[in-house]
């Protein structure tokens, strides 16, 4: 039997109408570092995002389901792209400017983007690459930033206040098959070569829905969000469009993004949320322990992205402002876990679920398969890699504009399930511990050394600002574990062997202690701020750290 409920299409637009009528008060904050942010409600962005729509379709001649790229800061303009792009049935193709120019250029080409916003100040980061990109028509120049570079280029380009002003705040926008593809975003490329990841108008409906909801980040009208993390980077966890749906305010830091300003523009706007990598709160306690500021208006602080280390946790909760852990990819939306504690326990039993990665919401199935393709029971014990499926998780990686989907088997199931890559194990109710990726695994002498677990428990050393522990070749073991570590400001002289201790002491067994040492500058990151393991494994193989053996 079929039901008798009416089928409306989940669809970006309606987040759209959403959010500019029911919530058309709530704001958008972005930080100019001029004395006064920038304020713009809903219902102007709205309205701007209508205007925006006219103009791609009218000028730029944007009628289907071509891809229209943003290389821009966290801003309200920004927003307006998230909006409009989709809904008027094309595709937002939001672009990492921290990846190598010839990867940006590689990832361009390969969606076929054929214009492209770009915020005035990131003008010399596309102006030499557009020799390069060839599909690019129109490019967009939206806010502050030098325009001359412009002067002789081949695409047409537009100012984003011109382009839009006058035009008609309503737009026939169409009806939707919500299995449509709404945007699109590119993995950062941590471990291999960038893979395009499409997202659905249901799939960004339905996580959007998840991350208001109270188990994930339990957004509501009453909130302001800081979304540190990058419109760029897995559609800024989802934000945006969330924070439609719900009128949640958002405080958008734009390119103001080192610890200083972060912290200026939460002592000032008072946001109640935040959302980051763990590169940025180490980042942003090291800035309020030299020059304290008020943190105390985010009671709830998702973090994720890469492990977050207890230590850092606790450091927080001294300031007032609680972390709580989430795992996801861009393959995931991204949100696949949030690690609330199960009700009914006390501060010092919520601990241990607060520092795993979390558990599932309904959405996301989760499995764990060992190394011959069994399943694994959860058991907290049984470690294996972390399979999922559910509608906002990817089933294919795109494959140009010619191309088939891809469905490369080291990535999903013959079922259908996305192997994550990522290794850990699952609580009997439901938490999620990772303790590695797959590929930075330590295998030592048929024994797996959790690199993770190593790292965590040398951040909590008060002498240790970051430490990447790396596998390395080993005649005897096949491989060891390498530590390096960089050193807090003012911290005594380097010695090994006390930090060799001090693991023991916190219950690293004696065999996963690591032998090689070496004190770096910094532990080098990613493009979205994560440890770059495969930078650190290089160094070492072309013997360029001071490794000391002990
Ligand atoms: P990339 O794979 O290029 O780094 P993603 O942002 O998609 O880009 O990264 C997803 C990966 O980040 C996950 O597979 C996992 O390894 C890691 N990750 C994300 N959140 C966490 C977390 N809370 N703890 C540990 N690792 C995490």
């Amino acid at each position: 039997m079929l039901s008798t409920m009416q089928d409306v299409p989940l669809t970006v637009t309606r987040i759209l109408h959403h959010g500019m009528t029911i919530h058309g008060k709530s704001q958008v904050t972005t930080w100019t570092g001029e004395p006064e942010p920038h304020r713009r409600t809903f219902a102007e962005i709205g309205a701007r995002a209508t205007q925006l729509a006219n103009a791609l379709r009218d000028e730029l001649g944007i009628d289907g389901d071509q891809r229209v790229a943003t290389l821009m800061w966290n801003n309200a303009e920004h927003v307006e792209a998230y909006l409009a792009i989709p809904s008027m049935g094309a595709v937002l193709h939001t672009l990492n400017l921290r990846l190598p120019p010839e990867q940006l250029a590689w990832i361009v080409n390969h969606a076929d983007d054929k214009a492209v916003i770009v915020n005035g100040s990131l003008l010399p980061l596309l102006v030499p690459l557009l020799p390069h990109l060839p599909s690019i028509e129109h490019v967009v120049v939206a806010g502050p930033g030098d325009r001359s570079a412009l002067a002789g280029i081949t695409p047409r380009v537009h100012e984003y206040e011109e382009l839009i002003a006058g035009r008609s705040t309503t737009f026939d926008w169409p009806e939707l098959d919500e299995r449509q593809a709404a945007a699109m975003c590119y993995t950062s490329g941590t471990t291999g070569d960038p893979k395009g990841v499409v997202y659905s108008h249901r799939s960004i409906y339905l996580h959007s829905m998840q991350v208001n909801m109270t188990e994930s980040m339990g957004l509501t009208d009453k909130d302001t969000t800081l979304v540190v993390v990058p419109q760029f980077h897995v559609n800024a966890w989802g934000l945006p469009h969330a924070t439609f749906m719900s009128g949640v305010n958002m405080l958008m830091p734009d390119r103001f993004l080192q610890p200083a300003p972060l912290a200026d523009m939460i002592e000032r706007e008072r946001p109640t949320h935040a959302a980051a990598v763990p590169t940025i709160w180490q980042g942003l306690l090291a800035e309020v322990t030299a020059n304290p500021r008020d943190l105390t208006s985010m009671a709830n602080v998702t973090i994720g992205g890469a492990a977050c280390p207890p230590s850092l946790m606790e450091a927080y909760d001294k300031l007032g402002v609680r972390l709580c852990h989430a795992w996801g990819m861009t393959e995931t939306s991204p949100l696949g876990t949030m690690a609330h504690p199960p009700a009914g326990l006390s501060d010092e039993e919520q601990w241990p679920y607060r520092v795993t990665q979390g558990r599932f919401p309904a959405g996301v199935e989760a499995r764990l398969v060992g190394p011959g393709g069994e399943h694994l029971p959860w058991d907290g014990e049984s470690a294996g890699e972390l399979e999922v499926r559910g509608p906002w998780i990817a089933a294919a990686y795109y494959g140009g504009s010619d191309g088939e989907h891809l469905r490369p088997e080291d990535k999903f199931s013959e079922d259908g399930w996305l192997k994550t890559g990522d290794v850990g194990v699952i609580s009997t109710d439901g938490f999620l511990t990772l303790t590695d990726r797959a590929k930075d695994v330590i295998k030592s002498g048929g024994e797996w050394i959790s690199s993770v677990e190593l790292e965590n428990a040398l951040m909590a050393h008060p002498d240790v600002a970051e430490a990447a522990v790396v596998a390395v070749p080993d005649e005897k073991w096949g491989e060891r574990p390498l530590a390096t570590v960089v050193l807090k400001e003012g911290a005594a002289d380097v010695d090994y062997e006390a930090l060799k201790a001090f693991l023991a002491e916190s219950g690293i067994a004696k065999w996963q202690l690591p032998e090689r040492w070496s004190v770096i500058p910094a532990v080098p990151k990613t493009s979205v701020g994560k440890f770059d393991k495969k930078v650190i494994r290089k160094q070492y193989a072309e013997g360029e750290l001071d490794v000391t053996q002990l």
